[in-house]
This record gives C-alpha cells, sequence and structure tokens, in this order.
C-alpha cells in the first residue's frame, strides 16, 4: 500500500497556540505545508526566533514546510482613544488625521478619534461608508475638510484603541509599502522566508514594487497578492500576472464588498489563477468556530470542501492556529474534508490553462497519460520549479506529482503548488542514474510501491544528444 496524497495545501498562521517546538513538529506531522507569519501582530525578536525554530523542527523531523511572511500593507487605524465608547445609532463622529491636532479641533458635543492616515480627506467624500472594527461601526461620511471628516454613525457599537478602518469602494492611496513592511521584509529576507504575502495589493504595480524591493536586497521569495478590496477585484488579472500567486482574503473582502458576492469573487479568483497557471489560497474563517470548539460547523465542513472542489492549491488557518484551542484538530478536519472531496474529483485536467510550447504541450499529455493508469504517478525533475508549475496548473485529477529538484528554495516554493509533493536531490550527468535515484526516493518515502506506474517527464540520451522524454515505468 501506498501512502495516500493529499492535493490541497495547507497554510497555518502561526501564534501563541502553536509557537511551541512540539506543537510545530505535531503540525507538520499532520502534513502541514506552509506556515504563515502575520506581521500585523509580530515584532522582530519574535519573528526571528519563531524561524529558527521552524527550521529547527524541519531539520528534526526531517520534512521540509515554506515560510509565508504577510506583510501588513497599506492599512488605517483609529488611534487611541483612551476608555471604549459606546457609540450611538445617528451621532455624529470626527476623525482627525492628525493626531497633533486632535484636542484644539475637537467640538464640545462630537466624540472622535484620530486616524493614522493623513490622506484621509482627500480619499473620502460625502456618502461614502466608513467601516471601523472589521465591519462591526458602520458610518457615513457627512462632511470633508482636509483637518477632519465627519461621520454620522449608521450601525453603532463599542469603539477601542486602535480599530481597523475598511472604506469599501474608495481607492486608498496610501504607499504599498510602508516603512515597517520594509523593515519587516528585511529581516524575513535575513532568515530566508520562502513567500511574501503582501497585504491590500490594489495594482500590479504594488507587486512590482514588493518584487524590485524583494529582489533589490537580494531574496527570490515568491510574492503573493492579497485581494481584499473592490480595487483589487477591478484589477484581478492584472494583479495575477504580476505575482507568483493570489490569496482571496476573505476576512477583509467579505467587509469591503457586498458579502453576497464573496462567494462569486472566490470562485473568479480561484478560475482565473487557475486559467493563469498561478497558485491560489482560500482564507479566512475556515474553521472560525473551531477557535474554540473540537468539531467544525457542517457550514465550516461546506465552505472548506467547496475550496477543494473549487481546486484551489492551499486552504489557510488563521485565527484556529494562532489563538484558537484546537490547532491539530483544525489540521485533521482539513486532512479529512481535502481527501474525501478530492476522491469525488470527476472532472478531467484544467482545459483553462493556455499552454504555448511543445514542452508544456507534453506536460499536458504526460497528466492525461497519468491519470488514466490506476494508482500511476508523475514524476518531474526542475531546477526552477516552473515544469512543477504547469503539471500542477494542469490540475491531474489523481495523480501525485513528485518534483525533483536541487534547489532547497525550490523544493520549498513548489510546497504551494497542489497535488506536488518536492524532492530534494542532486541530479546525475546521465538521466537514467537520475531516474534510477528519483524512483528509489518516491519508493523509499512509502509513496509508491512494486508493480505501479510512474509516468516520467525526463531528458534522455539519445547517442550523443540530450532529448525531452514522456516515459511509463513500472516500480520494481
Ligand atoms: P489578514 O488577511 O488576516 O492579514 O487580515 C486575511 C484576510 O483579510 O482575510
Ligand atoms: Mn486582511
Amino acid at each position: 500500500m501506498s501512502k495516500v496524497h493529499r492535493q490541497t495545501k495547507i497554510i497555518f498562521t502561526i501564534g501563541p497556540a502553536t509557537e511551541d517546538e512540539e506543537v510545530i513538529a505535531a503540525l507538520i506531522e499532520r502534513q502541514v505545508d506552509i506556515c504563515r507569519l502575520n506581521m500585523a501582530h509580530a515584532n522582530h525578536a519574535w519573528t526571528r526566533e519563531i524561524i529558527d525554530r521552524i527550521h529547527k523542527v524541519c531539520r528534526e523531523t526531517g520534512r521540509q514546510i515554506a515560510i509565508m511572511m504577510d506583510v501588513k500593507g497599506p492599512e488605517i487605524r483609529t488611534g487611541v482613544i483612551g476608555e471604549t465608547l459606546q457609540l450611538e445609532r445617528g451621532e455624529p463622529f470626527d476623525f482627525f488625521p492628525d493626531p497633533d491636532r486632535v484636542e484644539e479641533l475637537r467640538e464640545e458635543s462630537v466624540r472622535g478619534v484620530s486616524v493614522n492616515y493623513p490622506g484621509l480627506a482627500k480619499d473620502l467624500k460625502v456618502g461614502d461608508t466608513v467601516l471601523v472594527d472589521s465591519g462591526l461601526i458602520r458610518m457615513r461620511v457627512l462632511d470633508v475638510r482636509p483637518e477632519r471628516i465627519r461621520c454620522e454613525v449608521r450601525i453603532p457599537g463599542p469603539m477601542g484603541n486602535r480599530r481597523h478602518i475598511n472604506l469599501p469602494g474608495t481607492k486608498v492611496n496610501l504607499p504599498c509599502l510602508t516603512m515597517k513592511d520594509k523593515e519587516d521584509i528585511l529581516v524575513g529576507i535575513e532568515k530566508g522566508v520562502d513567500f511574501y504575502a503582501l497585504s491590500f495589493v490594489r495594482e500590479p504595480g504594488d507587486i512590482d514594487i514588493m518584487r524590485r524591493f524583494v529582489s533589490d536586497n537580494g531574496s527570490k521569495a515568491g510574492i503573493i497578492a492579497k485581494i481584499e478590496d473592490q480595487t483589487a477585484i477591478a484589477n484581478l488579472n492584472d494583479i495575477i500576472k504580476a505575482s507568483d500567486g493570489l490569496m482571496v482574503a476573505r476576512g477583509d473582502l467579505g467587509i469591503e464588498i457586498p458579502y453576497e458576492t464573496l462567494p462569486v469573487v472566490q470562485r473568479r479568483a480561484v478560475k482565473s489563477c487557475l486559467s493563469m497557471g498561478k497558485p491560489v489560497i482560500v482564507a479566512t474563517h475556515m474553521l472560525e468556530s473551531m477557535i474554540t470548539q473540537p468539531m467544525p460547523t457542517r457550514a465550516e465542513i461546506t465552505d472548506v470542501a467547496n475550496a477543494v472542489s473549487e481546486q484551489a492549491d492551499c486552504v489557510m488557518l488563521s485565527g484556529e492556529t494562532t489563538v484558537g484551542q484546537y490547532p491539530l484538530e483544525c489540521v485533521e478536519v482539513l486532512n479529512r474534508i481535502a481527501l474525501t472531496m478530492e476522491a469525488q474529483q470527476t472532472q478531467p485536467y484544467n482545459t483553462d490553462l493556455k499552454l504555448k510550447t511543445a514542452k508544456a504541450l507534453m506536460l499536458r499529455s504526460a497528466v492525461m497519460l497519468c491519470d488514466e493508469i490506476d494508482g500511476a504517478g508523475l514524476v518531474i525533475f526542475t531546477r526552477s520549479g516552473y515544469g512543477a508549475q504547469t503539471v500542477s496548473a494542469l490540475r491531474p485529477r489523481n495523480s501525485p506529482i513528485f518534483a525533483f529538484t536541487d534547489v532547497p528554495r525550490i523544493l520549498r516554493q513548489m510546497l504551494i503548488m497542489r497535488g506536488v509533493e518536492p524532492f530534494l536531490m542532486d541530479f546525475e550527468d546521465d538521466p537514467e542514474v537520475t531516474i534510477i535515484n528519483a524512483i528509489d526516493h518516491i519508493k523509499r518515502s512509502g509513496w509508491t510501491s512494486a508493480g505501479k506506474s510512474l509516468v516520467i517527464l525526463s531528458n534522455a540520451l539519445a547517442g550523443k544528444r540530450i532529448i525531452e522524454t514522456l516515459q511509463v515505468r513500472t516500480v520494481e
């Protein structure tokens, strides 16, 4: 019997509930693929320590996971207000873009707070919506002056310190990378993280700026675009083109767009990524109730199942694994749902992917062939990861993709790709030796067994020439 192969990848966000070595080891044992560090809640000392710890546990367990640093990007927050205010429906409320002038500008009868964005008045107009604290409080803009934005409270709630502000439909003119983001990224580069996720990406230029900053500082990390607002949706395809992958960040997205359109946007984003051959992550609230309960709700089970059958590359855990009481159970739940739904898959390979080269068409032939052979796996050798990404994007129905590379970073970056089981191995001059070594690796890891087939994409020597071949071999 070979091991059961899960195609869908699992990302967990690390936090107090999961940062102990034993818990990280238990998560790796349960086959998580990527650890996400949410820099909105991380300082540099913690970041360095956690990354070292993950690397250590990976060495000890003999299984690699990738690290994704999620930088917070342009984010608007309210300032310090002191004691929590209980807002009332219909009351006026002021936002002051200059924290030093709050006392001078505040009117006796109107409550208010500073915001950390000096340009707020330039972006807002009368009638716009301002949401505070992840949409809990809803306001409408009554009057805009450079030094004071007056709103009316439409849906009241408690207003605490430093609350997150969303401006649905408003294009915010904040730079895409803040000073803090840059400092965070430099720590990530020092420690060798594999992916950066950029929050609130609005246009492809944001990704270009991010990529330039990362590469100017000597890193080849992948850049993941988090789509979280209406501007990002309007520029969706160009953003996908510019990035190495997409995250459907449903937390903020569900606030920034009418919530009933969230499933539509999710489907479109996943489908667009599939047609462009880029990895896609479905994130946030997948098992939210499991922060406090050992069992998911029926709605959550169905939500995860939908993401798997839409063929997203990854599902992601946030609060469930940062502060939740059942982080290991959450991974088990994702494992069970993903395996069950993947077995239900009936549609053939991804026909939406545009294939331009003869090589790419050969990859498609390999996928079709492999899916036709019972219990077969697909073997590919890649130095850049690109071949594996294309094969993954073709979405073999039930064939695991065994991707061999001799570059450790590429091994970890392939962990984001649906269906890919990466291996690190040196390549020999004689392709035949490389193939035999690879089959041996797969067999020893328990992924195949004698009598099973492997579809192999490899170079071969034809006389003195090296040619690309598609081969079927039976495991001995
Ligand atoms: P966050 O992003 O957790 O960094 O806010 C994810 C989301 O908004 O869904
Ligand atoms: Mn977000």
